[in-house]
């Protein structure tokens, strides 16, 4: 219940008088233990995101060798709380150490704190969240409680939390239930003991990749009633929110951060700009000077690998299937081909299109000796490394005609009716299709040669070299930069500060985008770090381009 409603101005230093937003003071009531809900299997069909791997830093304080699942330890932090699952409460002092690291390179986030001193924006918000784990993280969700929020938080990726920093939030008093290498049944666990706890119930959603959301639709459909917004980063979660407004289905407004400006022209071009050579070197050690790369896909994530690659003397192909892409593509210097064209020549193929069997068996075929292949789009589904998406249903139903039906219908398919067959059926063949064409097939050989590193031998002593298993490169081999995470999860608090404090009736049962004044507002919290000096409208000028002085300086449409 909210008992008084208060201004929230954030100003920032250059005398941005960005946003007023409306706030609810709260009383606090925390952190009672959950109930023991024990080791109930959560089977499901797999998640779309928590299988891209993510490592930003080496995690060094892994005790690999303590083979215990964090869910059978009886662990407690130092103020003798149990309300957290992370591998080992003992790493937290080298997870402090990370976070420390962190907060050097997230000035807006550290700015929003200081601001939070006197006023708390998000006094009795409940935020469950589900993200990647990591020191930048850290740092978001310890800006979010001095703002005033309660959190808990499981990781959006079996691979990505980093152990030690999970342990240090949970030795803060941060309900964490995450660790590096959950399998899919802890992982669902996890979100389930953020989500199912005793006399505490989430008001905010801030999700990557809408597991979380999936899950609280699927077993606690109840909870949206005190839930007031979701805040979505990733393509595929906004893409899941769209279809449920679609259907009717969306019972709370939400909050689309990835296609805010601060989010898609920064952390997509910039982190990938910077971190696709990292992924590379580190992997393979090669030299990019000469090279023939292939990148699938001009969007953000494309231009800026191919903006990297082209620096470094490498001689870049792009393929679209846009042709206001590939007109940008072909403007900007690179040459526009079909994947087909190039294949049997270049080094490198690198997928950015968040589309799925971009690289196909054939392709994988017709690759010359030791050519690299490795993907920067969200899902692992862009390389045709192994088949994935059948879902339960179609699996039971293809179960129940029998493989046998299968083959045949392979063989025989052109004299076959179609309609002998329902549509869960052909959709299961179709997938089996892919499954034995993809690279998990018993004639190729499979070697394991670096951590993340695999080259897949033909019978003829051709290989390739596949990087993170078709998963995301620069999250799973290298580390992504700092600062561009600041600016993303700048974004992320201030639309959970908006959504929470927004007066009725503002957001409907919806997708919304960050309104434009905060996204100007991001950006120019992130400004002093590079000592910029911004130019101020004149009256005069403004009046002239019938602009407010303050903002925003751009019409939603524009495109920057
Ligand atoms: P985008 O929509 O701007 O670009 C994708 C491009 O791929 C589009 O221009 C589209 O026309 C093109 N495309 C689609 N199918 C294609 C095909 N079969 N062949 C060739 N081109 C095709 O998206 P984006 O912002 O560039 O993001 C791309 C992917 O990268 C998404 O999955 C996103 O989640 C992910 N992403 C990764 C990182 C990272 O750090 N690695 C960061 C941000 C986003």
């Amino acid at each position: 219940m909210l008992s008084s409603k208060k201004k929230y101005i954030v100003n920032d230093n250059s005398g941005i008088k960005a946003q007023q937003i409306q706030f609810a003071d709260q009383k606090q009531e925390f952190n009672k233990r959950p109930t023991k809900i024990g080791r109930r299997s959560l089977s499901r069909s797999i998640s779309q995101s928590s299988t891209d791997s993510y490592s930003s830093a080496a995690s060094y304080t892994d005790s690999s060798d303590d083979e215990t699942s964090p869910r059978d330890k009886q662990q407690k932090n130092s103020k003798g709380s149990g309300d957290f699952c992370v591998k080992n409460i003992k790493q937290a002092e080298f997870g402090r150490r990370e976070i420390e690291i962190a907060e050097q390179e997230m000035p807006a986030l550290m700015a929003l704190r200081k601001r939070a001193q006197g006023e708390k924006p998000l006094a009795g918000a409940k935020i469950v969240g589900c993200t990647h784990i990591t020191a930048q993280t850290a740092v978001l969700m310890e800006t979010l409680g001095a703002l005033g929020a309660q959190c808990r938080w499981a990781a959006c990726n079996i691979y990505s939390t980093l152990n030690e920093v999970a342990a240090a939030l949970a030795e803060s008093g941060f309900p964490v239930f995450a660790w590096k290498g959950e399998s899919e049944d802890d992982f669902w666990w996890c979100i389930d003991r953020c989500v199912n706890v005793e006399g505490w119930q989430p008001n905010m959603i801030l999700d990557d990749g809408g597991d979380l959301t999936h899950w609280i639709y699927k077993k606690y459909p109840n909870m949206f009633k005190k839930i007031k917004g979701i805040v979505e980063e990733s393509v595929t979660g906004v893409h899941r929110l769209y279809q449920l407004s679609k259907a009717g289905k969306l019972c709370v407004p939400a909050m689309n951060v990835n296609d805010s400006v601060t989010k898609q022209k920064f952390d997509n071009l910039y982190c990938c700009r910077e971190s696709i050579l990292d992924g590379l070197k580190r992997t393979t050690d090669m030299m990019f000077g000469g090279k023939q790369v292939v990148v699938c896909g001009y969007g953000e994530v494309g231009k800026g690998c191919c903006a990297a690659l082209k620096a470094m003397g490498s001689i870049v192909y792009v393929t679209e299937i846009d042709p206001i892409c590939a007109l940008q593509a072909c403007m900007d210097g690179f040459r526009l081909v079909k994947l087909n064209e190039v294949i049997r020549q270049v080094d490198i193929v690198i997928t950015c299109t968040g589309n799925k069997n971009v690289v196909t068996r054939e392709h994988l075929d017709r690759m010359k000796n030791s050519c690299i292949v490795c993907n920067m789009g969200h899902s692992n589904t862009e390389i045709d490394v192994t088949y994935q998406s059948i879902s339960q249903c179609d699996f039971l139903v293809l179960k129940f005609y029998g493989i046998f039906l299968a083959q045949l219908y392979f063989c025989l398919g052109k004299w076959l009716k179609q309609s002998m067959l329902s549509s869960p059926l052909r959709a299961a063949l179709i997938e089996l299709q892919h499954c034995q064409a993809s690279l998990r097939t018993p004639e190729l050989t499979w070697e394991r040669v670096r951590s993340q590193v695999d080259h897949v031998i033909w019978p003829d002593g051709k290989r390739i070299v596949l990087l993170a298993e078709g998963r995301l490169l620069n999250l799973s081999c290298s580390t992504v930069p700092t600062f561009v995470l600041s600016i993303t999860a700048t974004t992320q608090a201030l639309a959970l500060i908006e959504l929470y404090n927004a007066p009725e009736g503002r957001y409907k049962q919806d997708v919304y985008l960050l309104p434009k004044k905060m996204d100007e507002y991001v950006a120019s919290l992130h400004l002093p770090t590079f000592d910029a000096h911004l130019t101020e409208l004149t009256d005069e000028q403004a009046k002239y381009l019938g602009l407010n002085k303050n903002g925003p300086f751009k019409p939603n449409y524009y495109r920057y």
